[in-house]
């Protein structure tokens, strides 16, 4: 994926070497508008605050999105900071002091099992909450499964009738997530589906049937889950459907830019060697794939020695960590790549410097630039 030249112009103007994550407002809201016509109507589109929770990425998605979704107290003060309309709750974990915060805020609580709902209920009598299940059978293909399988979230489906039987709290909904990154738009809209089918037949009259997120981008091309089939979802009278993308809605609005300090080969293998690496940008190493890069040339060598550099060849993009690990992409064929030329990583809004290891080794971040 090429940058576009706003993001290549932004690029040009940051001090050497360059290092630095662009974020593109616009390109953030616009994804937003394609994501809520696609979705059936009427949805609640909420953002999934730890995929980016940077200020700037928050602000521009509280305003285009119904809401936000957050993961802890952390991520609960962002939100709340960014101006977020509508606020949820989830987490396996949950502390009685975020608890708190987020019942004093009136935010939405995803309880994720039968100990919170009491925990809950002593907290705050009475308080409507969504109950996070885990249900049998329910698994979609993609990069994590969430549920139909042992995980720490939810209530297991088994314990249905004891969460809803817990007094003090008045449970609404319920709240399914399932996986992530799923690339099959069809399949997803079917979970859709079977997700309310399966929430209208507990019994309860739910107001609130959260599906989470999910939908996947595929790294080692341009394409993305097409979302038109949840568009034919119907959604029952009086269910509020909420949908809380992470990675769809932020990857492809952010760019991960390192330039080269270094070219050299050793036993047949050639390296770019980069100021910056995976302790800014964790994920193609903690799933072990080849992120894709586009090399940005920077003419300009005011040196008096000579500039190393490799032309049409395969060649390892690797950072400045002293491990062997550093590797964001392995056997890239580039036309040339030299000392000082810049590296441009796309669809790293998402997962990026938000999961990354970032005090390993204390070099400096990397510029953050808005556009
Ligand atoms: C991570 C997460 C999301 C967002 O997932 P994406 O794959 O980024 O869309 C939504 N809801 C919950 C509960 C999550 O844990």
């Amino acid at each position: 994926m090429r940058p576009p030249e706003h993001v290549v112009e932004a690029l040009r103007s940051l001090p050497r070497p360059v290092c630095a994550y662009v974020y593109d407002t616009v390109a953030l809201r616009s994804r937003a508008e394609v994501v809520r016509q696609r979705l059936p109507v009427p949805a609640s589109l909420m953002y999934a605050v730890k995929a980016n929770g940077n200020p700037s990425v928050l602000a521009a998605l509280a305003s285009s999105c119904d809401g936000l979704e957050v993961a802890s107290g952390g991520e609960l003060t962002l939100a709340r900071a960014a101006g977020a309309k509508r606020i949820v709750f989830g987490g396996p974990a949950k502390t009685d002091a975020e608890l708190v915060a987020a019942l004093d805020a009136g935010v939405q609580i995803n309880a994720e099992s039968v100990h919170e709902l009491h925990r809950i209920a002593a907290l705050r009598p009475g308080v409507e909450v969504v109950l996070r299940v885990n249900r049998a059978g329910a698994a979609l293909s993609g990069s994590h499964s969430m549920t139909g399988t042992s995980t720490p979230f939810g209530v297991d489906s088994s314990l249905l009738r004891a969460a809803l039987a817990v007094p003090g709290v008045r449970i609404i909904g319920f709240h399914l997530h399932a996986v992530s990154n799923n690339l099959d738009g069809h399949a997803h809209a079917a979970f859709v589906e079977e997700a309310l089918r399966w929430s209208l037949s507990t019994g309860i009259n739910p107001r609130v049937v959260n599906v989470g997120g999910g939908f996947g981008v595929d790294y080692l091309s341009d394409a993305s889950m097409d979302l038109t089939p949840l568009s034919s979802v119907r959604v029952p009278p009086g269910v509020d459907l909420i949908f809380e993308p992470g990675r769809y809605l932020a990857a492809d609005a952010g760019w991960y830019a390192a330039e080269v300090i270094d070219v050299k080969t050793t036993h047949g293998r050639t390296f770019a060697v980069l100021r910056g690496g995976t302790h800014h940008f964790r994920l193609p190493a903690a799933w072990g794939y080849d992120h894709p890069f586009t090399v940005l040339p920077v003419d300009e060598w005011p040196h008096p020695y000579p500039r190393p550099s490799v032309s049409d060849t395969p060649v390892d993009a690797v950072g400045e960590l002293c491990t062997p690990r550093d590797v964001l992409c392995r056997g890239r064929h580039v036309s040339r790549v030299r000392a000082g030329d810049v590296l441009v990583f796309g669809r790293t809004g998402a997962y990026g410097w938000d999961i990354s290891h970032h005090d390993f080794l204390r070099h400096d971040p990397p510029d953050f630039v808005i556009v």
